[in-house]
């Protein structure tokens, strides 16, 4: 793919609103495409993949000799990982303080008083 093939959307003259609009469009198949979560378990798993890759990205920025940031006082959001339907909010934590692998069996970080989906 070259930077010609590359889909472009221009925003000078959209409201976040109507850039928000324009983006869901553009990834509307993709999305519809999956990976979705229909159960829990596949709810928690995607919740997990999305909050390691948070971790891994700042492991690898915090490996760069010219980042200044200190990961042991990097503070994240992280999703929380009760996996209700409805829950869309985050727990923040220092990067160190998120559970290490294995994914499966390490703790599920909670917003305090969420508790796991079943
Ligand atoms: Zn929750």
């Amino acid at each position: 793919m070259n930077a010609a093939d590359v889909p472009q959307i221009n925003v000078d003259d959209l409201s976040i609103e109507q850039t928000v609009t324009e983006v869901e469009k553009l990834f509307a198949d993709t999305l519809a495409a999956g990976p979705t979560a229909s159960t829990t378990a596949e709810r928690r798993a995607l919740l997990r993949q999305t909050n390691r890759a948070d971790v891994e990205r700042y492991h690898a920025l915090h490996t760069r000799p010219w980042s200044a940031g200190d990961l042991k006082t990097t503070i994240r959001a992280f999703a929380c990982e009760c996996a209700h339907p409805d829950c869309h909010t985050s727990v923040e934590l220092t990067v160190p303080d998120f559970p290490g692998p294995p994914d499966g069996t390490s703790p599920l970080v909670l917003v305090p008083g969420h508790t796991p989906a079943t």
